[in-house]
């Protein structure tokens, strides 16, 4: 079996674990006779699945009872659409910290339907920091703030969470839902594509607190309206089956990992390894804010297009792939999301230090 170290930032890896365990029961799962993929989303079977999914979810993120959880399609990017659909009612207005692309298109889609206020936005440094924002901007009547809490493409987070009191705090996660630990309670609801830190892509968790449902604009699509979703426990239509099975044996394996705390401690050291070789490297930068780095996603440079053309080619060779940086950016992009292994991220710095010394 030849199995890569795939930095991908999404699609990204997926535990060895979960795909072997899916690898096992393909073809009849647990004595049913059937794939989960031939199963009706109404069988007993996949009930017990997707009710196992929710519950391990709630106990990896210490998810409060009065938000409920929602597996639903169209991506990170519906979600752009969905919220103020749902959550536009009373000034229909809302706060935004533009750090990055994501936001951006979050930011422009709201637009269609309210009032985008933009607090902040570190578009003209190349969204190479967190903007800090203090309180007295905030609208206090806006109906949601809206950040990213994780910057896939510029390689940046946020540490302290904006504290919008009463205001409804929005969180794009899809690339590092369960990769540190939140305290739920801070957010009005937290959305996440699966594809970076959870299974494929085709499913996107959405835990939204029980106050911001029902409020959906008259106008709104059915399919977009979170309280048919929440009410029919996400069996309002065909769910996508598959993904939330692997969903849940992710959630199985990030348990068996120590939980999100386990994990969050792996990161840190996943990422110090790269950032610590990076700061004392005369060849690589990272190009962002020291104190807003991204434990996930790690960007650098070498300063020269040839030098890093021939970097991923090199790294190729050696069974490292994907570590090319946005097509907006350039550069090299290292996703070591939780299901990179430390030794993956090991064999990155050394090939870097060698690197280093080949091409000064
Ligand atoms: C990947 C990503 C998205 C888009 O997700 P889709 O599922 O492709 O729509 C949105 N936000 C963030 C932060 C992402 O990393």
């Amino acid at each position: 079996m030849k199995r890569l170290f795939n930095f991908s930032a999404g699609p990204s890896m997926l535990p060895l674990e979960v795909l072997e365990t899916a690898a096992g029961e393909m073809t009849d799962y647990k004595g049913s006779g059937m794939s989960v993929m031939e199963m009706s989303h109404r069988s007993k079977e996949f009930e017990e699945i997707i009710t196992e999914a929710e519950h391990l979810l709630r106990e990896l993120m210490n998810i409060p009872d009065n938000y409920k959880v929602l597996f639903l399609q169209g991506g990170g990017s519906t979600q752009f659409s969905m919220i103020p659909l749902n959550l536009f009612r009373n000034s229909k207005k809302a706060d935004f910290i533009i750090t990055g692309s994501w936001t951006k298109k979050a930011a422009s889609e709201a637009k269609r339907y309210g009032t985008v206020n933009v607090l902040a936005s570190s578009e003209s440094d190349v969204f190479s920091y967190i903007p800090k924002v203090g309180k007295e901007h905030y609208s206090p009547d806006a109906d949601y703030f809206y950040i990213t809490t994780n910057n896939t493409i510029y390689g940046t987070r946020y540490v302290d969470l904006p504290d919008t009191g009463n205001v409804p705090l929005i969180g794009d996660m899809s690339s590092n839902i369960l990769s540190q630990v939140y305290d739920v309670s801070k957010f009005g609801l937290i959305f996440a594509g699966a594809q970076k830190n959870i299974g494929p892509s085709g499913v996107t968790i959405v835990i939204i607190r029980d106050d911001l449902i029902g409020h959906a604009a008259d106008m709104t699509p059915t399919m977009l309206d979170y309280k048919i979703h929440a009410e029919k426990g996400s069996l309002y239509n065909t769910p996508p089956t598959y993904n939330i099975y692997i969903a849940k044996l992710t959630f199985e394996w990030v348990k068996k990992q120590g939980g999100v705390s386990g994990l969050e401690k792996i990161n840190k050291e996943k990422a110090a390894l790269l950032y610590d070789y990076i700061d004392n490297s005369k060849l690589f930068k990272n190009p962002v804010a020291a104190e807003d780095r991204s434990l996930m996603n790690v960007t650098f440079v070498t300063g020269s297009d040839e030098l890093d053309k021939k970097f991923l080619a090199e790294a190729e060779k050696q069974g490292m792939v994907n570590l090319n940086g946005h097509r907006t950016v350039g550069g090299m992009r290292a996703s070591i999301y939780n299901a990179m292994p430390k030794e993956g991220v090991e064999k990155l710095v050394e090939f870097m230090k060698k690197f280093e010394m080949d091409n000064r």
